[in-house]
């Protein structure tokens, strides 16, 4: 069993890389990727207690950009976490979130709901996300647990009444950035994705993968997906998008084992095209 999209305390997610490598261990896991949002700081931690504990570690990122008026993820594995370009990427990401946060809060503070710096960051790691405001808000008591995603929807969904755009980069600057760390650019879950957009693009620029197992995903677009994947060449991957809260289950669903290989060897190949 493998999982191939987790999240950890360097982004958004509720376990350390540590914790997160350990749990994987328990759940009977062989190979895990951690792919925090814009962020490497955890993968060196968790490279080393996959090693430790005997677990195939994928070196993962998700990278958060803009692509026809959609909020495109994509996923990059294999990549070169110590790369001067991708670390400083990360940075540039992090404080323009950090930016981001403070006028959520101001406008989250106008709808009656205050909320301090320090009290959204007691968990962060540099990077900020919606994730840490909503949990904030919940654990201050002003915001119910089964409320959570529906406080979600009204105040910090594209459409909410405190949201706030990200800076993006662009999926063409994203895609040369994880080839060129030495990794793989993988489209990230389509089937979460609105509107009109076009894959043939996203192949055009150099994506070597497409995700079609998620838990999301219905059985036909997982196989839409994969029919894709097929006509394009693309690597199928998949993986759990495991937070640490939430339903998602580390392992699921599953993901052929195979995966790991086709994308080491896109990964050696590069990105030529
Ligand atoms: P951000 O990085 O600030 O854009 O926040 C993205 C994170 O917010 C994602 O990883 C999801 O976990 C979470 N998220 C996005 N949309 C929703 C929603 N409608 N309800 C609950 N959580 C959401
Ligand atoms: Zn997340
Ligand atoms: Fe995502
Ligand atoms: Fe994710």
């Amino acid at each position: 069993m493998i999982d191939l999209h987790t999240h950890s305390t360097a982004s958004d997610g509720r376990d350390a890389p540590d914790e997160l490598v350990e749990k994987a261990v328990e759940q009977g896991l062989t190979a895990l990727s951690l792919t925090d949002h814009d962020s490497v700081n955890g993968l060196a931690e968790a490279a080393q207690a996959a090693h430790t504990a005997f677990l195939t570690f994928i070196p993962g990122i998700e990278i958060t950009t803009d692509f026809e008026d959609n909020e495109l993820h994509l996923l990059g594995y294999f990549i070169d976490y110590q790369d001067p370009e991708i670390i400083q990427v990360c940075i540039d990401i992090h404080q323009a979130r950090r930016q981001r946060a403070k006028e959520i809060l101001d406008r989250l503070a106008k709808e009656g709901f205050p909320l301090s710096w320090e009290e959204v960051n007691k968990d962060s790691d540099g990077f900020v996300g919606r994730s840490h405001i909503v949990d904030a808000l919940v654990d201050k008591g002003l915001v119910s647990p089964v409320g959570r995603d529906h406080f979600f929807d009204v105040y910090l969904s594209k459409a909410g009444r405190a949201y706030v755009p990200h800076y993006y980069i662009s999926p063409d600057k994203a895609i040369r950035l994880i080839w060129k760390s030495g990794g793989v650019p993988v489209l990230a879950h389509p089937g979460r994705m609105n509107g009109d957009w076009d894959l043939k693009k996203l192949v055009d620029m150099g994506i070597a993968g497409i995700e079609a197992w998620y838990p999301t995903h219905t059985r036909q677009e997982t196989a839409f997906y994969l029919e894709q994947a097929q006509c394009y060449g693309l690597v199928p991957t998949g993986g759990s998008d495991y937070h640490g809260r939430g339903k998602q289950v580390l392992g699921m669903p599953e993901v052929p084992d195979e995966t790991i290989e086709l994308l080491r060897e896109a990964a050696v190949k590069g990105g030529g095209k």
